[in-house]
């Protein structure tokens, strides 16, 4: 990360605690490594985003329903899964430190060097090296290839590198008194194995007929041995996910279709759409016949939000195997039964979250040539704004309260809205800036003449007076969620 996109990541990280948007856990013990909370406002913004991705997913489309599975679930499910034997990272100890790496990314921020120093063909020759190695889940040839590009630990700066060992990354824990071992039950890894146990409980009770899709949000825990990059990778966080089961044989064509409709929702949100790409997986899960990320660029480099998957008829197909009841569907268009095939689309509210944020963030230089000023603004979509509108008072006597309280009753059985009377008006708006507020209406003296207030919009700083009467419309149309979900059609 070159030092100011270092600085501007470190800024968002602080601009998010200090405002209320995320929290280190359990900070007054020092935290918990890679476990975060949501404040007042982050919570706001992460409902936001939920929501979003609800509409689209659930409402916008007549064959995609929701559910909302248990964490817990049978731990053969893990076993059928293949999370119990595969879900591991190649990981290697540095034994001076004592910190543990993963292998591969270790090997990964080399190759990145490589190519930050212009050093295009090592970094060529290196990424082909990883990818057989990891293609042949051949543990020595990674700590060999540590070992050839001296590769040294970031923290004691030396090779003494244990051998690279596999570590899985489900947390497990035991469920009623036993603990001899027999009870063992995992924390879900994915949200993805609760909607394919239910899916033929959700074909039946709702008559669902193929192709169809099931949505689902959820908290998931993985064990990740390396937390970094704040809210990126995190030991609990929440995914919001899609299996959508189709006629085998159609499959290429639906995963064609969510690839890009899942870039569609990314860029209703209006970010810098060269912030965004698709990068295809070269080495393909033994289940998958396709998959892309949906990547972002972060202050830290272009990193995958979502995942698209062609995951065939795998998971289905396991959980028959392993259940010992049948997955069919009865297609009567065609007269045949058949295990469905699943496109999955699979984000991480967490890290869209960190998108959202990242992209919305700016210092602004508003100085002049008189006058030194600036300000921090959160260019938020206003549909995922935590805020809406802030309704101000210009001052805290003759009346201006009172007729803002009206205001405030009046829009909040629709929006979220924040009443603010402390400090001047110029750090109120600053404040309601830092926060991502599309909206500030100012009350004063004229209003209580004319019924007329003034508005000041966030990005462009613009004010326009209008009527009180006007202002849900207003709210409406600049935050309400119809406009963004309109771009989706
Ligand atoms: P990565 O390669 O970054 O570990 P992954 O390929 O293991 O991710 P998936 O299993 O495809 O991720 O999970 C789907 C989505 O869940 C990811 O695109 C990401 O947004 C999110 N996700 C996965 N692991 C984490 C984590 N530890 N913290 C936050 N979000 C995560």
């Amino acid at each position: 990360m070159s030092k100011n996109n270092d600085e501007q990541f470190k800024n968002v990280i602080s601009h998010a605690k200090e405002y209320g948007f995320v929290f280190p856990s359990s900070e007054i013990y020092d935290g918990l490594s890679a476990v975060y909370d949501y404040g007042q406002l982050g919570t706001e913004l992460k409902n936001n985003i939920k929501t979003y991705w609800w509409k689209a997913m659930v409402q916008l489309n007549d064959n995609i329903v929701g559910i909302d599975s248990a964490i817990f679930m049978h731990p053969k499910i893990w076993k059928a899964s293949g999370h119990v034997d595969g879900f591991n990272d190649p990981m290697i100890d540095n034994k001076d430190s004592k910190k543990r790496y993963r292998a591969d990314q270790l090997i990964e921020d080399k190759i990145a060097r490589f190519e930050k120093d212009g050093k295009t063909e090592k970094a060529k020759t290196l990424q082909s090296e990883l990818d057989s190695a990891l293609e042949a889940d051949d543990l020595p040839r990674l700590k060999t290839l540590i070992e050839e590009y001296e590769i040294v630990c970031p923290i004691s700066g030396t090779r003494n590198w244990t051998e690279v060992r596999q570590f899985n990354l489900m947390f497990s824990t035991q469920m009623g008194a036993m603990a001899d071992g027999s009870d063992e039950v995992y924390l879900r890894p994915e949200t993805a194995q609760g909607i394919f146990v239910n899916f033929l409980n959700v074909q039946k009770s709702g008559r669902m007929k193929i192709p169809f899709g099931i949505a689902q949000i959820g908290k998931a825990f993985r064990n990740e041995v390396i937390a970094r990059q704040f809210i990126m990778r995190m030991r609990e966080f929440e995914q919001m996910e899609m299996q959508f089961f189709v006629r085998p044989g159609t499959e290429l064509e639906w995963y064609e279709k969510w690839k890009a409709l899942r870039l569609k929702w990314h860029l209703a949100l209006k970010p810098e759409a060269s912030k965004y790409r698709y990068h295809d997986h070269v080495k393909l899960a033994h289940y998958a016949n396709a998959a892309v990320d949906i990547e972002y660029e972060f202050p830290f480099g272009f990193k995958e939000v979502e995942g698209i998957h062609s995951r065939t008829d795998f998971d289905l197909s396991q959980h028959q195997k392993f259940s010992g009841k049948k997955m069919q569907y009865f297609d009567n268009e065609i007269n045949q039964s058949y295990v469905p095939f699943v496109i999955e689309t699979s984000i991480g509210l967490d890290r869209m979250f960190l998108t959202a944020l990242c992209n919305a963030y700016e210092e602004q230089d508003l100085s002049t040539e008189d006058k030194q000023d600036s300000r921090r603004v959160l260019h938020l979509h206003p549909a995922l704004a935590p805020i809406k509108a802030a309704i101000l008072p210009l001052t805290k006597k003759d009346g201006l309260p009172e007729k803002a309280h009206e205001i405030v009753n009046a829009l909040r059985l629709d929006f979220n809205i924040q009443y603010d009377e402390k400090d001047s008006i110029g750090k109120r708006y600053r404040r309601q800036d830092a926060i991502g507020t599309p909206l500030c209406i100012t009350i004063d003296h004229q209003s209580l003449e004319d019924d007329t207030v003034t508005i000041r919009h966030r990005d462009s700083m613009e004010q326009e007076r209008v009527a009180i009467a006007q202002l849900p419309q207003m709210v409406q149309a600049i935050a309400g969620w119809k406009g963004l979900l309109q771009e989706l059609l």
